[in-house]
């Protein structure tokens, strides 16, 4: 097999809203009247953001969900992606695995793959989504005002629990392990919530390096500061059981891949936002509320649990610290 039959077999696949998909030099996409085109781009590596051997299928759900939940968090529709992808070796059925993990979550989200490039390298995976948000109405990280509410969707600290576990540096019961780890491997980007949010949330963020990192980000680009409770936060049963744990701590405020997002809201939405909770399913909860700080330095987030300031070893996932 060589590079071109590669592609066609495992990276081809109709479109829906491509003019002109992969298979020549460029591809072409229409943006429709009235929006802006998204861009972000998330790369991921093997050894640094899923083990060597971890199943094929997973690795492919996920790169593309997490750039999926990077279009959510600006309130924008996912539509076309592009997969930089450099391979050790041609291994046909890690291949077709990988494809058929990603192309799942493509077809979950209607993402038209519409081009890329394949190299030989180790084992790395970059992605380009792109999409569509009303002109000026992108979520961004910035606008959050004084006095809204933080709302999180979904739980936090579930991944980095099973991470823990596989890293070896706590042994989970097995029910445990298997009622924590799907998120790890199969992160659910929140792209109807992202959508509907528009009107309502006033900034927004997905969760990728841990609610404190992500919230921090948010509270400092709009000069905002807020106390966070460990206890409001929503958790698995066995996070709320082990509360008193530093590890615990640690997956809840500042465990990377949760892929929730994190916004912010006017009060005066409560009502609209419990009614898009029930409609979609997904648990939205209210954490904390946002105020104007002392100074200027004093923006960001304190975390407190039993009503004290809490410091952790980490505050979040950073490849470089
Ligand atoms: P070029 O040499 O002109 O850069 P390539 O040989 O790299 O073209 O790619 C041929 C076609 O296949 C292009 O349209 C490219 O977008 C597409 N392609 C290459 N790799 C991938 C991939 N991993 N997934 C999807 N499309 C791909
Ligand atoms: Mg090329």
């Amino acid at each position: 097999m060589n590079e071109f039959n590669l592609i066609q077999k495992y990276f081809t696949r109709p479109t829906r809203h491509t003019d002109l998909g992969a298979g020549d030099d460029a591809a072409l996409v229409t943006i429709a009247e009235g929006m802006q085109l998204v861009v972000s781009t998330d790369m991921s590596v093997a050894g640094t953001h899923f083990f060597h051997d971890a199943a094929p299928y997973d690795i492919g759900w996920k790169s593309l969900a997490v750039n999926i939940s990077d279009l959510a968090a600006m309130g924008a529709q996912a539509k076309w992606a592009t997969l930089a992808i450099a391979l050790p070796e041609i291994n046909e059925s890690w291949l077709a695995e990988f494809s058929c993990g990603f192309f799942a979550c493509a077809e979950a989200f209607a993402i038209d793959l519409i081009g890329g490039d394949t190299t030989k390298g180790p084992l790395n995976i970059s992605i380009t989504i792109m999409g569509e948000v009303p002109k000026s109405k992108a979520l961004k990280r910035s606008s959050a005002q004084p006095g809204d509410d933080i709302w999180v969707s979904g739980t936090l600290g579930s991944a980095a629990l099973a991470l823990s576990h596989l890293q070896g540096k706590i042994k989970l019961e097995n029910d445990i392990l298997q009622a924590n780890i799907h998120e790890l491997h199969r992160p659910m980007p929140r792209a109807t919530l992202g959508l509907s949010l528009n009107g309502i949330a006033t900034s927004c963020i997905d969760i990728s390096d841990g609610l404190l990192a992500d919230l921090g980000h948010v509270l400092k680009a709009s000069n905002l500061g807020a106390e966070i409770h460990i206890e409001r936060l929503p958790m698995s049963p066995y996070h709320v059981k082990n509360l008193h744990e530093p590890l615990i701590h640690q997956c809840v405020l500042a465990g990377g891949d949760d892929y929730e997002l994190c916004f912010t809201a006017p009060p005066s939405k409560r009502d609209e936002i419990q009614l898009l909770s029930q409609q979609q399913h997904l648990f939205l909860t209210c954490i904390a509320s946002t105020y104007k700080p002392a100074g200027p330095t004093d923006s960001g987030v304190q975390p407190l649990y039993k009503h004290m300031p809490l410091s952790l070893l980490k505050q979040g996932f950073d490849h470089f610290a």
